[in-house]
């Protein structure tokens, strides 16, 4: 049975600590009562929206005039190498679990925010390594009719910080099948540790922010080749890191309002204590005008803005 609440507080429950209320909103913790939600918002001639750990949103500042279905933390299994999980579990937790069972090889994973779901809607990645590299199968709820159905990996439609879910909003991840590798326990714990080590050492770690707000673009070979002899590094899949091209347009260290591209990683809007998302939205739009203009390039989005 879920439970409908009313005007509850949105920026807490998300990683920027910015944004209104949601009119109405509802913590899911199971694919029926993600269904029971749906119906709830349909009945009642209500527009909704899905939260899950809040790492990768901005929610604006008035608000949100819906249902807002929270997807929080529920059942999960292992049967042999198998792993099947309800999409609101957070990644990391089930990191943890699967590695007390001695099963891994996602370990490079293993620190970015939110749940598994969100996981697999973004194929969110670190290190060279993607869920969707460890993913077998999908099951998904349609928000329009309630009917759930299976899809392989292939249906998936994985690309960089991409998958068929983004594209088609339509339908909502509610179980994630991954597959895993038997690994030592310690052995395990001790590649999560690097990773860590690792991300404290590249990424922003305590700050409010949604991680990288943009996705880094695929660029013409002359920005490529500009970068691969400043950085000294191959650019991926003909990609050129975000940040690096903020840099380049003088936005390092921007600001307006409370909303800071960082300095250290300019790819981290932030918001310094006092950012309302209009403030972070002005940002991106000065960082995406500037960026186009010097390397006619769009910057998109990997937040989602709701
Ligand atoms: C400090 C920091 C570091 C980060 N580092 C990385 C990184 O290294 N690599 C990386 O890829 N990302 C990174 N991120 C971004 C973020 O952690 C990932 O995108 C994460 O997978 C989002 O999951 P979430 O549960 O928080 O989703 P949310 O932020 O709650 O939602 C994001 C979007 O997904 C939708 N959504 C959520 N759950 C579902 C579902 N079950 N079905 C359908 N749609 C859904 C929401 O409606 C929303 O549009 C980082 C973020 C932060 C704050």
């Amino acid at each position: 049975m879920i439970e409908i609440q009313k005007n509850i507080p949105l920026a807490p429950l998300t990683t920027f600590q910015i944004g209104g209320p949601a009119r109405y909103f509802v913590d899911v913790t199971s694919e029926d009562q993600i269904r029971e939600a749906i119906s709830f918002a349909h009945d009642n001639g209500l527009a909704f929206e899905v939260l899950a750990g809040g790492s990768n949103v901005l929610i604006p500042d008035i608000g949100l005039d819906k249902l807002v279905i929270h997807i929080v933390a529920g059942h999960h299994s292992f049967s042999g190498r198998e792993l099947e999980a309800f999409g609101g579990c957070n990644l990391k937790e089930l990191m943890h679990r699967a590695t007390e069972r001695g099963l891994g090889g996602w370990e490079k994973l293993y620190g970015i925010p939110g749940t598994i779901g969100g996981a697999i809607r973004g194929n969110a990645g670190a290190f060279g390594s993607e869920i969707k590299d460890f993913t077998h199968q999908i099951k998904a709820i349609n928000r329009n009719t309630g009917k759930s159905r299976l899809f392989t990996r292939a249906e998936c439609g994985f690309m960089y910080r991409h998958s068929f879910f983004k594209h088609d909003a339509r339908w909502l991840v509610t179980t994630v099948h991954v597959h895993l590798d038997k690994i030592r326990s310690n052995q395990s714990m001790l590649l999560c540790a690097e990773t860590l080590s690792e991300r404290e050492r590249r990424h922003l770690q305590n700050v409010q922010a949604a991680g990288s707000f943009f996705m880094n673009p695929v660029a013409p070979e002359e920005v490529q080749k500009k970068f691969e002899v400043e950085k000294n590094t191959k650019s991926r899949e003909g990609r050129v890191p975000a940040g690096w091209l903020i840099e380049k347009v003088g936005m390092k260290g921007a600001r307006v309002g409370g909303a800071m591209a960082s300095e250290q990683h300019p790819n981290y809007l932030v918001n310094t204590g006092v950012a309302t998302a209009t403030d972070v939205l002005e940002l991106a739009g000065r960082i995406q005008e500037a960026v186009y203009q010097e390397f006619a390039i769009e910057l998109q989005e990997e937040a989602s803005i709701l």
